[in-house]
């Protein structure tokens, strides 16, 4: 259950980082803060530890090649870190892809 809610919030993360409207990215952050709450209230109430809290908004880097604001592609999990994400971007335009290791908490 807290796992599928924090699947909800990454979606919701994603999809924020993508939009390029920004009353539709700050509902869509609103929804995965919504989420995030939700799972670390559960975890509390089962006595785990607190799931990571929303850390800093996704920042889209520019492609180091052609310049071009780059594409969130997808946020996995950093084994054995588990208070880092893996977020690779994917350039538009020549599709070069980076992978940034963020710190969330
Ligand atoms: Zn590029």
């Amino acid at each position: 259950m807290i796992a599928e809610y924090l699947e909800h919030a990454l979606q919701f993360e994603r999809m924020a980082a993508e939009a390029t409207d920004p009353a539709l990215q700050e509902s869509l952050s609103k929804q995965a803060r919504a989420y995030r709450k939700l799972a670390s209230e559960r975890a509390e109430r089962q006595g785990l530890p607190r799931p990571p809290n929303p850390g800093a908004p996704v920042t889209r880097p520019d492609c180091k090649k052609c310049g071009t604001r780059m594409m969130l592609a997808r946020i996995m999990p950093v084994h054995g870190r588990p208070d880092h994400d893996a977020r690779t971007f994917d350039c538009p335009k020549c599709g070069t892809t980076e992978t940034e290791i963020v710190k969330f908490r």
